[in-house]
C-alpha cells in the first residue's frame, strides 16, 4: 500500500465515498492484530466491533487507546495489576469525541505502569518490543502506540499520553509522527492520571495530517475538566498549509543546551541536517540558550512523583484497584496489596514523591522544584520572542537494545529524558517528526511551539515531511 492508501485522512475519504468495504476491513485489521501482538505484545486489550455508520470526521477510522485514558466496555490498566480487569462503566472525552465522530476503538496499548518508564520495560503485560528490531524498545511510556503505528499496514491513528515525554519518545524510536499538545487543550477527564500538572493527552500516527485531524476532534474545552483551555474549536487539519512553503521566513531556535554532550553525534548530525534542509526553502536558524535545562531532570522526577504518590494512594484495597483478604491492621492490610500489586518503579516513586512532599522537607524539593519549572517556562517564553519554533533531537540516541536497558541504573533511565521534560513542564506543545536512520533505527527530530501554537508547528512538521518525501 502506498503512504496515502495507508493514511488516515485518505481512508475516511474512501470510506465516505463508499468504496470501502468496512466488514471486511475490520475482519483483516483485528486478524492482523491479533498477529502482531503475537509478536510485538503492542496491546494489553484488544477491542472487538466494528464502526456502524459511515458518517463523521473520523469515519470508519480504528483508533487504538493508551491504556491509561478510559474506555467504557473495555479494561483499562494503565498497563499496572492494581487495575487489572477493570473495566470502566464510562468512555473518556477524547474517546467519547472520537467514537461520535464515527472512529471505533480497536484495543489498548502497552505502557510503562502509570505511565513511569521511558522504554515501556515496566509494563505490567508483557513489553512491547519495537516493530523495526525486536531486540529494541519501541521507548516509552506510550510504547504499545508507537510501536502499532509504525507496524500495521493498515490506516489507525493511536490517542496516547505524555507526562514528560511518552508521546515523543516512542514516536522517535518508533519512526512515526507524535504530537503532545500544549497543557489543557485536550481534556483529561477519564485519564488514570500520573501527574495531574503535567499529563496531557494527544495523537500519535503516520503523518503529520493524520494527527492534526485526530487534534482537531479531541481538542477543546470539556466542562468535566476544568483545566481544560477555553478555546474556539479549531480545524488542525484544515490550516496545514501546502507543504514547503511554509517554511519561507521561519525562524527556527536551536537550543545549544540539547545538542551538548549526552547527544549522540549521528542524531545530532541528521536534526542538524534536518534544520539545513529546511533554510534551503527559507527558514532561517540560530543558536539560542535555555539556561536552566540542567536542573529539569531533578525538578521534572520530584513534581511528577510527588504527584504520583498522591494519585496512586487510592489505590489501597478498599475502593480502587486490587483487593485482598482484608485481615489484621488497616495499614498491614493496605501495604500487603500495594506489595503485591504494584511494580519496582511504581513503588521506587511512591517512595520518592512521599519524601519529598513530607513536612520538613518540602519546601527544600517540592517548593523548590516547582520554582525551577517557572525559570524553565521564562526559558521558553524568552526564547519563543526571537523564534517561530525550536527544533531538537527528540531523544538523544536511538532506541536501545533491551540488554543495554537493563544494564542502566534508575538515574541513568531518568537521564535519558533530558531532551524531554522541561518543554513537558512547560506545558510547550512538541511534534516528533521522523528525520532520517541510523543503522536502519529511526531518529526524531522535536519541533517545539509556544503555547497554543499547534497549527504553527504542524505546518512545520508538514513541511519537512514533504520535503523528506
Ligand atoms: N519517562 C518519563 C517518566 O518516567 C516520562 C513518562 C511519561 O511521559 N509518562 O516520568
Amino acid at each position: 500500500m502506498t503512504r496515502t492508501k495507508l493514511s488516515a485522512v485518505g481512508f475516511i475519504d474512501a470510506v465516505k465515498r463508499g468504496q470501502v468495504n468496512l466488514d471486511e476491513f475490520y475482519v483483516n485489521l483485528f486478524t492482523e492484530l491479533a498477529r502482531l501482538n503475537e509478536k510485538h505484545n503492542f496491546m494489553i486489550t484488544i477491542a472487538e466491533g466494528k464502526p456502524s455508520s459511515r458518517g463523521g470526521r473520523l469515519a470508519g477510522l480504528p483508533v487504538s487507546v493508551k491504556d491509561c485514558i478510559c474506555t467504557k466496555g473495555i479494561q483499562s490498566t494503565a498497563g499496572s495489576r492494581i487495575l487489572e480487569g477493570y473495566v470502566p462503566p464510562f468512555d473518556a472525552t477524547c474517546v467519547e469525541r472520537v467514537k461520535q465522530a464515527g472512529a471505533e476503538v480497536v484495543g489498548k496499548t502497552a505502557q510503562d505502569e502509570f505511565g513511569f518508564g521511558t522504554f515501556s520495560t515496566n509494563c505490567a503485560f508483557g513489553v512491547p518490543t519495537n516493530p523495526i528490531d525486536p531486540s529494541r524498545s519501541c521507548g516509552g511510556s506510550s510504547g504499545g502506540a508507537a510501536g502499532l503505528v509504525r507496524a500495521m499496514d493498515m490506516p489507525h491513528v493511536a490517542i496516547g499520553q505524555s507526562t514528560g515525554g511518552s508521546i515523543s519518545c516512542p514516536a522517535a524510536f518508533c519512526g512515526v509522527v507524535g504530537l503532545t499538545p500544549t497543557y489543557g487543550l485536550v481534556s483529561r477527564y477519564g485519564l488514570i492520571d500520573y501527574a495531574n500538572s503535567l499529563d496531557k493527552i494527544g495523537p500519535i500516527a503516520k503523518t503529520v495530517e493524520d494527527v492534526a485531524l485526530m487534534l482537531s476532534v479531541i481538542a477543546g474545552r470539556d466542562a468535566r475538566d476544568q483545566t481544560t483551555i477555553d478555546k474556539k474549536p479549531q480545524d488542525y487539519l484544515g490550516a496545514l498549509g501546502k507543504g514547503k512553503d511554509d517554511l519561507k521566513g521561519m525562524r527556527i531556535g536551536i537550543p545549544k543546551e540539547y545538542m551538548g554532550g549526552g547527544v549522540d553525534d549521528g542524531v545530532r548530525r541528521k536534526v542538524l541536517d534536518a534544520v539545513g534542509k529546511m533554510e534551503e526553502l527559507g527558514a532561517r536558524s540560530a543558536e539560542c540558550t535555555l539556561l536552566n535545562t540542567r536542573y529539569s531532570i531533578p525538578a521534572y522526577y520530584i513534581i511528577a512523583t510527588a504527584e504520583a504518590s498522591t494519585n496512586l494512594a487510592k489505590f489501597c484495597g478498599m475502593r480502587y484497584g486490587a483487593e485482598g483478604k482484608v485481615e489484621g491492621e488497616f495499614n498491614e492490610y493496605f501495604s500487603k496489596v500495594r506489595s503485591k500489586h504494584f511494580g519496582d518503579e511504581a513503588k521506587r516513586r511512591i517512595l520518592l514523591g512521599t519524601f519529598a512532599r513530607m513536612a520538613g522537607y518540602r519546601d527544600q524539593y517540592y517548593l523548590k522544584a516547582m520554582k525551577v519549572r517557572t525559570l524553565i517556562i521564562n526559558d521558553f517564553k524568552r526564547a519563543f520572542r526571537r523564534f517561530d519554533v525550536l527544533a531538537a533531537p527528540t531523544m538523544p540516541f536511538i532506541a536501545p537494545k533491551f540488554s543495554e536497558i537493563s544494564k542502566m541504573s534508575p538515574i541513568q533511565n531518568y537521564m535519558s529524558d533530558i531532551l524531554t521534560v522541561a518543554p513537558n513542564m512547560a506545558g510547550i506543545p512538541m511534534l516528533s517528526v521522523p528525520c532520517g536512520e541510523i543503522r536502519g533505527m529511526p531518529v526524531g527530530m522535536h519541533i517545539l511551539g509556544n503555547h497554543l501554537e499547534e497549527g504553527k508547528i504542524l505546518r512545520v512538521g508538514k513541511a519537512f515531511e514533504s520535503l523528506s518525501g
